[in-house]
This record gives C-alpha cells, structure tokens and sequence, in this order.
C-alpha cells in the first residue's frame, strides 16, 4: 500500500499563510507531502496596502495574487472556502459550504485530513462592542471592503461637485475613527485623492470640499510609536486641513452620525472604523483552542497553540507573549512575516522529531507614510544602533522596502523582482488615481 503522504493545511493566505505556502510548496511539493491552502477569498492583496485601494491611489488588480495560479506555480493546492471547524482528535477541518452572490451552493461543505494545521487567518476591525458601529461604520479588512470605500466615496465626491456646480456651498464630511497607522494613512490618502480630483474631471471639487476628522480615543496619536514623532504626524495632518481630535472617544454610532463621550455628536456622510484589532469570533469552540480576552489563539513561543503540538498559530489571529516580555508580538505584517519564517523551520523540525524552535521578534522598527507628502517613523537594529527617528526619502525607501520583502516573499527573488519592476514601470504609465 502506497505510504499516506504528510499533509500540512494552512488556513489563511494573507501576509504570513501565502509566504509559508509557498516556501513548503517548494520544499516538499506534491511528490512529498500534500501542502493546502483554504482561504475563502480567491485573491490576495497585502492588507497594509488597503488604504490607498480605499482613496484610489492603488489599482488593486495589479498588485493582487490569485491564489489558484499561485498554488500551480508553487507545488500546493488551494481550496477556496472559510474554515468552519476543526476536530482536534480526528486532525480534520471542516470548511463551510461557498456560496454565490446569491446564496446558492457552489462547493459543498469540505473535511480535509491535516498532519499539521497553521491557523493564519488574520484578524477583524476591534469594535469594543460600541452600539451602532458594525452597522454604520464602514471597515478595512479586505479587498471588497476596499473597494466598497472607493466607490462610495468617489459617488458622494460627484455629488459634491454637482452640488457646487449648481452653486451650492456643499462639503463632504468624512469622519475616520482611530488614530492608529490605519486611520493616519488613510486620512493622508484622502487629502492626495481630493486635491487631484479636480484634474480628473470634477472641475469645482477642490481640497476645501473634503473635510476630514481624525478621532483617537487616547491622548495622542499612533501610540505604538514615540511621541515625537505622534506629535510630527499631528502637525502635518493638521496642516493638511484634517481636524485631528485625541481624547475623542466612540461612545455610539447612527446612520451618519458619530457620538463623542462628553463632548457631543459629529456628522459624517462617511464613516470609518479603524480603532483596533482582534481575533474573528467564529474562532470561539473550534477545537477547544485557549484564546485570549480578544479572541486570539494563545500560543506557546514555538507558536503551537497551547492545547495541541500539530495546530500552529501565527499573524494577527495569535496571541503571542515570549518568555520575559510583558505583553504579546504587535499584530503587524512583519511580525506575521517573521511568525511564518520559524513555523517553516518549526515544521521541519517536527517531523525530524527535534526540539523545536523559539520564536524570536526582531523589531525592526515602524514606519507611517502620510501619502505623497511625507514619511515618518523609527527604524530598529544593530545598523542603526538602537532606535532611530527617521523622515524623508529614506524613510520612504524603508517602508516601501517592506512591501517588496513582501512582494520577494510571495513570488521567489526571480519572479518577486521582475514584479517590483513592473510595478515601477507602471507607476510611470498608469494614472495615479483608480476612478472606476
Ligand atoms: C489599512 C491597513 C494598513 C496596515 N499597515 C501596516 C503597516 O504599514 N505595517 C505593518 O507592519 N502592518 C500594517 N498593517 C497590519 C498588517 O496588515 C497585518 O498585521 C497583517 O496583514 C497580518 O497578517 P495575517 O497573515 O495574520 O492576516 P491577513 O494578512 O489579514 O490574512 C488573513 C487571510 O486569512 C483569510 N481568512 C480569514 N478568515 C478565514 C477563514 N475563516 N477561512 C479561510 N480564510 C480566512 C483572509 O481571506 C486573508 O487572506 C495594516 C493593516 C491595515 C488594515
């Protein structure tokens, strides 16, 4: 009888399942073990790039990987559904039933057999429960979800425009919740995308129309950085025109309008929730795994999950705390990248039956890019020497150096670098905004 080949399912191709799936596609193949990918969408597109899919300033069919041709190219195979449960003691997972646009059934629900199973599914926007802000507010968490922002805003722009032709004093108040990376980019974006407007054909529609308001519940700006540099970022958003409000925290949400705690109410025609992230609650009794008070799935510091050695957690959906560190690894793309990097090691050691791996967080730094107008963050290491602020032109070049590790991750150093060429070029002959 022919020898039951290893299986290793990976749930999850974002920022740290798509790298690991190719990196074990490579190694092992079909010949060796069998290596799935399930996601339930059938493209990626790296999530710190959603922001500007949002303002248009990124064509997303360009930069987006489909999975299936991926999967060809790299030796796994993909299984487009979302995971629905997982039977630790018969090491199967159950997909849900996919579904049509309009309900009906396209593939049946699914029990795949793992050896070893890599949890990577990402995290959903944090609501902290506030009344009203899952039915009002709009969110980031995909491509579709990008994509809906986009349209919305640029019909809500064409009636602005319409409204001052006809003489009106219209405006278009957008109101952004969270003063994290997410919320400060993206209101960055938004000013790019309204002062280019006007030469794309809305000929009265100028910066002055959009009015933005950056709320942040804590005393100031991107916590996760040091106040120099949250105190940076406020003054140029400032001086771009966008009311920038700390302290300001959600207390209640209605269609159109945004309760603030003691300090009343604010309208906005568009609304968007970027305050935080957490595990995606459907994870709650798949597998008995322990999960923290955020619905992340703790795992141990060779990131197995605490309650069973063969199922690994790693990116946003892991809760992560290394021995002598006070709180868990940040939910970031180069933490999950990193997290990806010891799971491949941690795989092969498992077979091996050796002693596996500590994962090990090297901080490389942070970096926040306020569009077309500036770069700001610290970079991280022993080439700097500790901690260092930096701005401008280096600064840009560090943080678009993390979407071509990214981008080299994906498609292997050959195919990764002819698409940064690419993109390049198309930097220079596509539009610089996306207005479809
Ligand atoms: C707008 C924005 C800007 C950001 N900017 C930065 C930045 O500048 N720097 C930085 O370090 N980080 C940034 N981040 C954070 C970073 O994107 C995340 O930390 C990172 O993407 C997490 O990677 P992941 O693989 O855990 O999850 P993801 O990249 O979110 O991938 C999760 C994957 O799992 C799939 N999935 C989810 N649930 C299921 C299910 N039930 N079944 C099947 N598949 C499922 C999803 O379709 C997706 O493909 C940003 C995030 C956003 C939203």
């Amino acid at each position: 009888m022919a020898k039951r080949k290893t299986q290793i399912v990976v749930v999850g191709g974002g920022a740290a399942g798509l790298g690991l799936v190719r990196k074990l596609g490579k190694r092992y193949g079909r010949e060796k073990h069998d290596i799935i990918l399930i996601d339930r969408n059938r493209t990626h597109v790296w999530k710190p790039l959603l922001h500007e899919v949002a303002a248009g300033s990124l064509d997303p069919n360009l930069d987006e990987v489909g999975y299936g041709g991926h999967a060809a190219r790299w030796g796994y195979r993909f299984f487009n559904a979302g995971l629905e449960s997982i039977d630790r003691d018969g090491q199967t997972v159950t997909t849900a039933p996919l579904l049509d646009e309009e309900g009906k059934v396209i593939v049946d629900r699914h029990e795949i057999r793992y050896d070893y199973l890599v949890l990577a599914m990402g995290g959903v926007s944090n609501d902290f429960g506030i009344e009203g802000v899952r039915e009002h507010a709009m969110f980031l968490e995909d491509r579709g979800q990008a994509d809906r922002f986009r349209q919305t805003l640029l019909n809500a722009c064409l009636r602005v425009n319409q409204a001052r032709q006809r003489g009106e004093n219209a405006t278009l108040p957008i109101c952004i919740v969270g003063g994290g990376a997410t919320g400060v980019e993206l209101s960055a974006e938004l000013v790019n995308s309204a002062k280019a407007l006007q030469s794309y054909g809305l000929e009265v529609f100028d910066d002055s129309a959009i009015q933005l308001t950056l709320l942040e519940a804590g005393p100031r700006l991107l916590p996760a950085l040091d106040e120099k540099i949250s105190d940076s970022v406020k003054d140029q958003l400032t001086s771009l025109g966008v009311d920038v409000r700390t302290g300001a925290m959600v207390s209640r949400m209605e269609p159109g309008r945004v309760h603030i705690k003691d300090s009343g109410a604010l309208d906005a025609t568009m609304i968007l929730w970027a305050a935080g992230v957490r595990g995606d609650d459907a994870v709650r009794g798949m597998g008995d795994l322990e999960l923290n008070k955020l619905d992340q799935i703790v795992v141990k510091p060779t990131l197995q999950s605490t309650v069973d050695d063969r199922i690994f957690a790693i990116g946003d959906c892991a809760s992560c705390t290394l021995p002598g560190a006070d709180r868990p690894i940040p939910p970031r793309a180069q933490s999950a990248q990193q997290m990806a990097d010891c799971v491949f090691e941690n795989l092969a050691r498992a077979q091996r039956g050796e002693k596996l791996k500590q994962f090990v967080y090297n901080d490389r730094g942070s970096l926040v890019s306020l569009s077309r107008f500036a770069t700001i963050g610290s970079l991280m290491g022993n080439l700097v020497g500790g901690k260092m602020a930096i701005e401008g032109r280096i600064a840009r070049a560090a943080y678009m150096s993390l979407y071509r590790m990214h981008i080299l991750n994906v498609h292997g150093w050959f195919r990764g670098a002819a698409q940064i060429v690419v993109s390049k070029i198309n930097n220079v002959v596509r539009p610089a905004l996306k207005l479809h």
